[in-house]
């Protein structure tokens, strides 16, 4: 017989049934994928399930005990004919669970009070108790019933019987409960060949003490202790870590092996004047990441550089100065953003900064001066092609747009710098097709601003092929921002004490947000509305701006100027507002407060607003928040945000917003949030492939294992960019290449 290979199908080994309810069920095609099936924990024996903890709807897998089993008569509803139902009890020792067998009382000569087994199913409810229908199980051998057992012993059986003190517990489904797959890794565990093609390099492995691939799957399939698992879980997690910074060391050399025009600004430029117009002195931070971007903007080589910071760090003013540069050096620059209202924002703010040096051909421009242009989807068509002409001519030296600055027939006369704002929003596709418009060969510099803070790890698993520049301080001379959660349910006067608390504001002088979790209005999708998943409960619709505009207006809001902007509004109307509410309370047509979506939630930037209050804030994330709350805070007033929800104290929707309330720093506020979250969702929707590839790496937990897999494999493809001296390793990265293209065909 050949020597088993990781790569051969499954089928090759097992039975014809056995591998189709494998690829049915868990997508396990081959070897490896099986062997890569990680147990997701260990029964021990002696030691029951806590019964306590079982999810319902999830398919569990449980060491329990039986107390009771009860044949009980009762009418079939459908048939009128009187059947039985067999209702086993079994407990962890504390707590219970029921198994409910219909028509198959001929078990309870099986499941007799005191013995032990492993149930597996669905969980379900009835009348309030937790239960599963119909599990399937095994029993552990019990010495007194041994002489009943069948002689022939299944599978299963031997199995249980020859396992060790920690019997693996597999994700599994209602075809292969958690016992077949063991008896399936078994099988193949027993055919491994005595040296496997280890993806980790035998230099690497004695640096960091880790096991062999062979010993590491033997010992988390069949552990003899829990430091089996884990010595073999350490191992397996590095697997995954090396893996991916493998493929993003390589992302990064072959970026960094492209050809780029050197961008060095000329003295006496635009940047210098506009430098010299800035009424504020730049944070340490600021210059340090500003130095930092012209030497790379100076290299032949194009920069790929993260830029992520505080909330209000004066990201977009590091960005702009990077473009100053670019266009100094006879280049362009684009600025890419995720939504329409934010390429608006950041044309009017961007035009507002640069004063006359904006306004170059016309009367008051500036000599050196550029001109900025916009391009989004609902620019009216003249004007358009007079944008598209001053792009094409270099005549605009900065262009922001949304996604319809990548078309095709968007062409630029000499492109050298990219940055992509908020990067959250936009695939890495996207920014490859921007990238691609530069002239000849060779390729835009390009910066990435991310909207929150992300913590490190996140940052270098996400973004990886990024280097990465933090902002971590605010500019001199902001206001604090004071947060508070108002409980609507439990203190309705708060709530009004909330809304005059604007009108108070807004005497002042000051504006203020309001912000809704739903649009509202006759159609039902509010698909552009993201809000937090809670699915505990049944719960009421989000409060909706649409539903709620009208109420205020007539009731607490009665005399303020009130705008209302929301993601379904056409854009000149959306632009309309914007601009009004940024002309401020001095303006003859100006908005004093706005009403509005999660659409403000991103660069939006007016100083003069010092109040938010968030409705039904529950509905929105941590990030989200802080973000939203972004918007106050940036101007010399103190200001006051104002987190309603109906959510009562302790729950874990409340703790959210007590933990938005209780800090300002977004670093601190985005562990929170991933932490909180399923691992799938920390590395987001975009990067699905990358995390159906992480099966035993958590993000936020293994920073170390991280932090050192990326100096490894920085190191090694640095010395062999082709993989040739680690094979395994090469076709480990073919594989996460195929998942990711896999995922992206699939969205596509
Ligand atoms: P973010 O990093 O969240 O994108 P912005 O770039 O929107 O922050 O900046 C927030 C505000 O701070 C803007 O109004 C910007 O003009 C202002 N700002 C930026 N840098 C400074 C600075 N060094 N001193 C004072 N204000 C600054
Ligand atoms: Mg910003």
């Amino acid at each position: 017989m050949p020597e088993l290979r990781l790569t051969d199908p499954l089928k090759n080994v097992l039975g014809a049934a056995t591998a189709k309810a494998l690829a049915d069920g868990l997508s396990l095609r081959t070897v490896e994928d099986l062997l890569r099936h990680y147990p997701r924990r260990y029964a021990e024996r002696g030691q029951l399930t806590d019964l306590g903890s079982l999810e319902v709807d999830e398919h569990v897998t449980v060491m329990a005990r039986v107390l009771k089993a009860d044949a009980k008569q009762y009418q079939d509803r459908r048939t009128g004919r009187r059947a039985d139902r067999l209702e086993v009890v079994v407990t962890d020792g504390t707590g219970r669970l029921t198994l409910t067998f219909f028509k198959q009382a001929w078990r309870q000569k099986d499941l007799r009070e005191g013995r032990v087994g492993l149930f597996s199913g669905k969980v379900g409810v009835f009348r309030g108790q937790r239960q599963l229908t119909h599990p399937d199980y095994v029993l552990l051998p019990d010495h007194d019933s041994l002489p009943d057992a069948p002689p022939v012993a299944s599978d299963e059986d031997t199995l249980l019987r020859f396992a060790g003190q920690l019997i693996p517990v597999y994700p599994a489904t209602a075809q292969m409960p958690s016992w077949k797959v063991a008896s399936a890794v078994g099988i193949v565990l027993d055919q491994l060949p005595p040296t496997l093609d280890d993806p980790i390099p035998a230099a690497t492995r004695a640096r960091h003490g880790l096991p062999d691939l062979r010993g590491a799957l033997l010992a988390v399939h069949r552990p003899e202790s829990r430091d089996d698992v884990v010595g073999a879980r350490e191992r397996l997690r590095w697997d995954e870590a090396f893996v991916l910074q493998t493929v993003l060391a390589q992302r990064r050399l072959a970026a960094s092996a492209l050809p780029a025009v050197p961008r060095v600004a000329a003295p006496g430029g635009l940047l210098e004047a506009f430098e010299q117009r800035l009424p504020f002195t730049l944070t340490d931070g600021q210059v340090a990441v500003g130095a930092t971007i012209s030497d790379d903007l100076a290299r032949t080589h194009p920069m790929h550089r993260l830029l992520q910071g505080e909330v209000g760090s004066g990201k977009t003013l590091v960005a702009l100065r990077a473009m100053l540069a670019v266009v100094d050096a006879g280049g362009q620059a684009a600025l890419l953003a995720p939504t329409e209202v934010l390429a608006q924002q950041h044309h009017r703010s961007i035009t507002a900064m640069l004063g006359p040096l904006a306004e170059r051909g016309m009367l008051g421009g500036a000599d050196i001066g550029t001109r900025v242009a916009l391009l989004t989807g609902s620019v009216p068509a003249a004007r358009r092609k007079a944008e598209m002409l001053d792009i094409a001519s270099g005549e605009a030296g900065i262009v922001i747009g949304t996604h319809a600055l990548l078309e095709d027939k968007v062409q630029f006369f000499d492109l050298g710098l990219v940055v992509v704002d908020e990067q959250h929003r936009f695939g890495v596709e996207q920014r490859a097709a921007l990238a691609a418009k530069s002239r000849d060969d060779s390729r835009p510099h390009v910066l990435v601003m991310t909207a929150t803070p992300i913590p490190r790890t996140v940052a270098m698993t996400v973004f990886g092929d990024l280097e990465v520049s933090t902002l971590t301080e605010l500019p001199q001379g902001r206001s604090p921002i004071t947060t508070h959660v108002v409980p609507a349910a439990e203190k309705p006067a708060f709530l009004d004490r909330a809304w005059q608390r604007i009108v108070e504001e807004v005497q002042q002088g000051r504006q203020a947000y309001v912000v809704f979790p739903r649009i509202g209005g006759d159609r039902a999708t509010d698909e552009d509305v993201d809000v937090a998943e809670d699915s505990e409960q049944e719960r009421r619709a989000p409060l909706a701006v649409l539903e709620w505009a009208d109420r205020l207006v007539e009731g607490p809001l009665a005399g303020l100027r009130v705008g209302v902007l929301h993601g379904r509004m056409p854009s000149d109307e959306k632009d309309d507002v914007m601009t009004r509410f940024a002309a401020g309370p001095s303006a003859a047509d100006g908005v004093d407060v706005l009403l509005a979506t999660t659409v403000i939630e991103v660069g939006v930037d007016v100083p003069n607003a010092t109040v938010m209050v968030v409705m039904d804030a529950d509905r929105f994330g941590v990030s989200q928040l802080h973000q939203l709350r972004g918007r106050i805070g940036r101007g010399m007033h103190p200001s006051l945000c104002l987190l309603v929800s109906e959510m009562p104290p302790g729950t874990p929707a409340r703790e959210r917003l007590d933990a938005v309330a209780s800090t300002s720093d977004g670093f601190e506020l985005s562990r929170f949030d991933l932490e909180s979250r399923r691992e799938g969702d920390v590395l987001g929707a975009s990067q699905s492939g990358r995390r159906s590839s992480l099966r035993v790496l958590a993000v936020l937990r293994d920073e170390d294992v991280i932090v050192a897999a990326r100096d490894e494999a920085t190191a090694l493809v640095g010395e062999d960019p082709e993989l040739a001296s680690v094979p395994a390793l090469a076709r480990a990265v073919e594989r996460l290449l195929d998942e990711e293209r896999a995922v992206y065909l699939e969205k596509s």
